[in-house]
């Protein structure tokens, strides 16, 4: 028995409602492009502040990551960052996405739909897409410290807290502003000890050698 044409449109409409708003949403995120050029001795990025409006945070937050993680200062003025120095669009850039893998994009299911929110001076990185909430470390010259004392060298061996479990099964935790991956099957709530196998950035990975709880 056949079905007729109008009937067949409409339960496809019927179907296409009863979907789940997250599949129909789901498009890739692309992360904004970065716009910079060299003026004598400053370099100019003529676009930060319409990209920090593109990723949701304040001009302010990603200026003080940039310039901190260039090494250099400059001054916020009208949707433009001048630093001091020569930096290349994609030195920049790489910067720019390493912000976004730590302070935007949800570890647990890589949407950019987050929020930064402060609950008992923690603040968290808070998923509007899954939900699921990340501390986070902060950019302040206090956390810098906690940066200098650890400095990932491959082959180190290092003991981390799990906190989360990132979209490939990897363990996740935290040590000042880095990201540390941790393979082997670990999980939420492990204290682990773990080999540093790479390091990228404030990214770093490392193996599984012991659950120590
Ligand atoms: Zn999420």
């Amino acid at each position: 028995m056949a079905i007729s044409d109008y009937d067949y449109n409409t339960l496809l409409e019927k179907a296409y409602e009863e979907l789940p708003e997250k599949v129909k949403e789901h498009s890739r995120f692309e992360a904004p492009i970065i716009s910079s050029i060299i003026q004598g001795k400053l370099t100019v990025i003529q676009n930060l502040g319409e990209v920090a409006k593109a990723i949701n945070r304040t001009h302010d937050m990603l200026t003080k990551w940039l310039l901190r993680e260039l090494g250099t200062s400059g001054v916020f003025e009208s949707g433009h960052l001048v630093v001091k120095g020569h930096f290349r669009q994609h030195q920049i850039q790489e910067k720019f996405i390493a912000f976004l893998n730590q302070y935007v994009i949800c570890p647990e299911c890589g949407r950019p739909d987050t929020k930064i929110v402060k609950e008992d001076r923690v603040n968290f990185l808070k998923c509007e897409a899954c939900g699921s909430r990340h501390p986070l470390g902060g950019i302040k010259a206090s956390t810098r410290k906690v940066e200098k004392k650890f400095k990932p060298s491959v082959g180190e061996e290092i003991i981390v807290d799990i906190t989360s479990t990132g979209k490939k099964g990897d363990g996740v935790a935290h040590s000042g502003d880095y990201i540390i991956y941790v393979r082997g099957g670990v999980r939420r709530g492990q204290k682990v000890k773990a080999k540093v196998t790479g390091a990228q950035g404030t990214r770093v990975f490392a193996q599984a050698m012991e659950i120590l709880e």
